[in-house]
Order: C-alpha cells, then structure tokens, then sequence
C-alpha cells in the first residue's frame, strides 16, 4: 500500500476570504480597500486596519499582480514533512504595486546544481504574481521574476 504524500497546511477560506480565494481560483489577485482613504490592505478582512480609521466601509479592487521583493528566505530544513519535500524553496514577502505586504513563495528562480544561486535573487527585485493550483479549491498566489 502507497502512503499519500504530506501535504502543506492550507487555508480555510472564511465568509470574510470567500471571495479573495474564488478570485485566486480564477488567477486573479483582489485586496481589500478602506473606501475614505483609498488605501489597499492584506490580508482580507471586514475592517479597515489603518490606525485612526478602522472603518468598516470597505470594498474589493483587483492589484495589478506586480510588486517588489520585500524580503526573502532561503529555506533547506523544511519545518514538517510536507514542507521538507519541496526544499529548497524561497519564503518571501512582496510589497504589492497598491501598497500592501503579502506574504509568499517566490518561484521561477534559477537553480545551479539543485541550489538556487542566492545572486538571482535580491531585495527590490520586480516580481509578479502566478498561480499554483493546489487542489480544486485552493489556488496559491505565489510571485516569480518580473
Ligand atoms: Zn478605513
């Protein structure tokens, strides 16, 4: 008998995510904005985070899906099985063209001899987002070289 392969924790989408994780499914990136002042947030929630508003008139906008590389790790020791199968792997958070952090893998990076070159990536770099279809609910935002 075959063990299915672990697999990597995966969120449960809520009534407040329902709708960021069907527009992951249909590879599309949606934030959540504060309606006064415009400003975008992550992760998706009914009340606007910014200190001195924390309004609740808030709505969805699509992001561009661009950004840079805010910071990055490059991870060897994976913290559970499901994780140790895909070292190496790059944690990251990218800072998205409409402002908010998001945290992330990067993909798409160069490897030498099963390493990733640590000169291939670096902090600033553009990147963009793609989608990496998990199962049949859960597509993941991850982000590659722009
Ligand atoms: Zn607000």
């Amino acid at each position: 008998m075959t063990q299915a392969a672990p697999q990597i924790p995966l969120p449960v989408p809520q009534p407040e995510s329902d709708f960021y994780w069907e527009k992951c499914k249909a590879h599309e990136l949606w934030l959540r904005r504060c309606v006064k002042s415009g400003q975008a947030y992550f992760y998706p929630r009914d009340i606007c985070p910014f200190p001195g508003c924390f309004c609740r008139d808030t709505d969805w906008v699509q992001s561009s899906g661009r950004g840079t590389l805010h910071t990055f790790a490059i991870v060897h020791r994976g913290p559970t099985p499901a994780f140790r199968d895909k070292v190496p792997y790059i944690a990251a958070v990218v800072t998205l063209e409409e402002g908010p952090q998001i945290p992330t893998w990067l993909v798409g990076i160069e490897f030498a001899e099963g390493e990733i070159r640590p000169d291939s990536v670096q902090c600033g770099m553009a990147v963009e987002v793609v989608f990496e279809d998990i199962d049949d609910n859960i597509s993941l935002p991850m982000f590659r070289p722009a």
